[in-house]
């Protein structure tokens, strides 16, 4: 039997055992993503490991709950029993990036084949082993053939797409993101770009500063700042940017380099924090860390100062252990100044009134929000849905919202009753026709399913014992 046709029950049986089998290979899966990534080992445990165990039990217990087809009443044709199915696209292509080298393509390919499809893993050139143990992980769970893990570049990542998937999930940077987006458009086949950020931190004027400058610390520089939700933006109200950022500058110094900090992956991501380190000085802004320290590790920045605002920092991705600060007056204007950038990733906002913080939050244009926590780690949680908006990209993973994604819907429209009547609106049109419909118009106008359903019947009555074409 192949997948496809296996009940969503059943490739959630089959994929089961997966939770327990990463459990079990806990300590060799962090080992290995540090050895081919660089991050601390506890981090690769607590951000990937324990996160795909978590996402591979919610997903097989999730998936018939989400993808099982559900039935629909329709108050124009009471008569018919409509059932909407979640179908597979067939063969989908998932390419990813290096920085979360397990999760993001893990959460990507199970939300895949949980709704039947056949799945390609094109994973990062730069991580390619992590990529090979998804493969060993799922294979023998899966019919021959369901799941291809292929290696390469760039390159070979083009090659997949021309070689006409049904769909393709792309996590990268925005640049690949439009090439992949173009190169989908020609076939066309469906796809989600989960794409960059440089995500904005808020700190209100009424916020716990303690724990606003631990988050600064830690979302701005986890992973090497090398996340696609890392803080790369601190707005904090003028009335205690000053003592927050002595705060924050105290306690980037205490990261430990070799301990804590993760590595720039290669040269070129080091060029970049270079790069933007420079500008900012070049601009006379103030600028703390920076130093380079041993392999390809860089001290934690933090940038502030007249003129932040028209700074490399501030304005691009830095992907790395640097954040850009400026002062707010109000909530309006910090507001005004998250959303003045073409990403909208993820946002977190501090505060000790959890109603203000709860209304800033859900203004703000980004996927994700986080009140009194680093939004980033609502990519750790399965049952969140997970993307962006603008630059930042389009359509979700994780979630009901992600498993939904991997499929296209399909309406299968029955009639209740063995026998059908000709439906009323056949041939021919006729005045008495017209004003049969003009009556269920006026039916349907009122709220109350019963009142348009009986209507409906009345009409489909009254209609069929004139004869339809
Ligand atoms: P990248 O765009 O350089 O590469 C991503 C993947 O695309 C790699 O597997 C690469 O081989 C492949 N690729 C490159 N060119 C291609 C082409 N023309 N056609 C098809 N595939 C191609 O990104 P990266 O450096 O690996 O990752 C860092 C970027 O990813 C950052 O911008 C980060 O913000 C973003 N990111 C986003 C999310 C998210 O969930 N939104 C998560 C992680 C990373």
């Amino acid at each position: 039997m192949s997948w496809s046709s296996l009940s969503v029950e059943q490739r959630a049986a089959a994929l089961e055992p997966l939770a327990m089998r990463l459990a079990d290979r806990a300590e060799d899966l962090a080992e290995l993503i540090h050895q081919e990534n660089g991050k601390p080992r506890s981090e690769a445990m607590s951000m990937e490991v324990v996160t795909s165990v978590r996402l591979a039990r919610w997903c097989c217990a999730q998936a018939p709950v989400v993808l099982g087809p559900r039935s629909v009443r329709l108050p124009m044709a009471p008569h018919r029993r409509v059932r909407i199915h979640r179908r597979p696209y067939g063969h989908v292509l998932v390419i990813s990036p290096w920085n979360i080298p397990l999760y993001i393509p893990l959460s990507q390919v199970l939300a895949a084949l949980l709704a039947g499809n056949r799945v390609t893993l094109k994973p990062s050139e730069l991580t390619p082993r992590c990529g090979d143990a998804i493969g060993e992980l799922l294979a023998d769970l899966l019919p021959p053939d369901t799941l291809r893990i292929v290696q390469g570049d760039g390159a070979v990542g083009a090659s997949l797409i021309e070689a006409r998937p049904d769909r393709v999930c792309f996590t990268g940077s925005v640049g690949t993101g439009r090439k992949v987006m173009a190169a989908c458009a020609a076939h066309p086949v469906h796809v989600t770009l989960e794409l960059g950020g440089i995500d904005a931190l808020i700190v209100r004027a009424d916020a716990d500063l303690e724990l606003a400058s631990s988050a600064v610390a830690w979302g701005a520089t986890f992973n090497g700042g090398q996340a696609c939700c890392s803080v790369e933006r601190l707005l904090a109200h003028s009335s205690i940017i000053e003592p927050l950022l002595a705060r924050i500058e105290a306690k980037l110094r205490r990261i430990g380099p070799s301990t804590d900090l993760g590595p720039a992956i290669d040269q070129r991501q080091l060029g970049v924090w270079r790069t933007h380190v420079a500008d900012a000085r070049e601009r006379g802004l103030q600028v703390t860390g920076g130093e380079e320290l041993e392999g390809r590790r860089m001290a934690p920045v933090l940038v502030h100062g007249v003129g932040t605002e028209a700074s490399r920092a501030w304005t691009e991705e830095s992907f790395g252990p640097i954040v850009a600060a400026l002062p707010f007056e109000s909530d309006e204007q910090a507001r005004a100044l998250h959303d003045a950038t073409d990403f909208g990733l993820t946002a977190s906002v501090f505060t000790g009134d959890l109603a203000a913080g709860e209304a800033l939050a859900s203004s703000l244009r980004a996927g994700s929000v986080a009140v009194n926590e680093v939004a980033a780690t609502v990519y750790g949680h399965p049952e969140l849905p997970w993307g962006g908006v603008d630059g930042s990209g389009f359509g979700r993973s994780h979630g009901q919202e992600g498993m939904v994604e991997n499929t296209w819907t399909q309406v299968v429209d029955l009639p209740r009753m063995g026998v059908e009547p000709k439906p009323p609106w056949y041939y021919p049109y006729d005045d008495e026709q017209e004003r049969a419909f003009a009556s269920l118009s006026r039916a349907l106008a009122r709220p109350g399913f019963r009142r348009a359903g009986r209507a409906a019947t009345a009409l489909a009555r009254f209609v069929s014992r004139r004869p339809r074409l």
